[in-house]
C-alpha cells in the first residue's frame, strides 16, 4: 500500500530506518564490509552502491539464475562482490572499469573474499571491453555505473547481447536528480530510458538513485 505523498515520491526513510533494514536483510560480512570502506580509504570517490541496493542486486542476479553477468563501473570492487555471490562456482562475472588504481583494489577486494576466480576485471574503457566481450554472449545480466553519458550505448550493447529473459539494470539513473533538466547529458539520459521502455519490458525502481530493471 502506498499514499498520496509516497506515490508521488515523498520517503518514509530516515537514516535510522535505513540503518536498521540494510542490517537485518543486508548486513555486511568482513569481505563486504572491506570493499564497502575501500574507496574512502584509498581517496577514492565513495559512490559505491548503497548497502540494500547492493543486497538487490545479488538477488536479482539469484531470481536470474545467471551464470554470465557483465557490469560497466568496478570502483573497488563492492557491487561486484555483491553480484559474484549470487553466481554458481562456474558463473562468471566480467567488470569493466577505466581508471587501473580502481581496478588494482577490486581485485585485492575480490581476491580477499575468494571470489577471484569467478571475476575478471577488465581495463579500459568500457565501449571498447565490451566490444572484446561479444564472443562471449549472450550474457544473464548486465549491470551499467559507470559513465552516465555512455548509458545510451551500454544499453545498445545489452539488448544485442542478453538472452531472451536477460535483465538490464542502470544505477543512477535519476541521472542525480537532474533528468528532467535541459543540459546535453539530461538528454542523453532521457534518450536512454526512451531506449530501454521501447525495447524491454521495463521499470525505473525508485531506489534513491533510481535503479532501471529491463527484462529483454
Ligand atoms: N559499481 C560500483 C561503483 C562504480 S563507480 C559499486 O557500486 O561498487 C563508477 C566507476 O566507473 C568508476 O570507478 C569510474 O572510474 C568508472 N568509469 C567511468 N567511466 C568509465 C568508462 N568509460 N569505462 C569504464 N569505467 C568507467
Ligand atoms: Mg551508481
Amino acid at each position: 500500500m502506498a499514499d498520496n505523498d509516497s506515490r508521488s515520491g515523498a520517503r518514509y526513510t530516515t537514516p535510522e530506518i535505513l540503518a536498521f533494514v540494510d542490517r537485518t536483510h543486508a548486513a555486511h560480512d568482513a569481505s563486504l564490509a572491506r570493499a564497502f570502506a575501500a574507496p574512502a580509504q584509498h581517496g577514492m570517490p565513495a559512490i559505491q552502491v548503497g548497502i540494500s541496493e547492493g543486497k538487490l542486486l545479488t538477488l536479482l542476479t539469484r531470481l536470474a539464475g545467471a551464470r554470465k553477468v557483465v557490469e560497466v563501473g568496478t570502483l573497488a570492487g563492492y557491487s561486484a562482490l555483491r553480484i559474484a555471490r549470487a553466481l554458481p562456482t562456474d558463473g562468471k562475472l566480467w567488470t569493466l572499469e577505466l581508471d587501473p588504481k580502481h581496478a588494482r583494489i577490486a581485485q585485492d577486494n575480490l581476491e580477499a573474499a575468494g571470489l577471484w576466480n569467478r571475476v575478471k576485471v577488465v581495463i579500459g574503457p568500457a565501449l571498447a571491453s565490451l566490444k572484446t566481450l561479444e564472443n562471449e554472449a549472450p550474457f544473464d545480466v548486465v549491470f551499467l555505473d559507470a559513465d552516465k553519458e555512455g548509458y545510451l550505448d551500454y544499453a545498445r550493447w545489452a539488448h544485442v547481447n542478453l538472452r531472451p529473459g536477460g535483465l538490464l539494470l542502470a544505477d543512477n539513473s535519476y541521472y542525480f536528480g537532474k533528468l528532467l533538466d535541459n543540459s546535453p547529458g539530461s538528454q542523453r539520459m532521457r534518450e536512454f530510458h526512451a531506449f530501454v521502455g521501447e525495447h524491454f519490458d521495463s521499470v525505473c525502481i525508485p531506489t534513491p538513485d533510481g535503479l532501471v530493471l529491463g527484462l529483454k
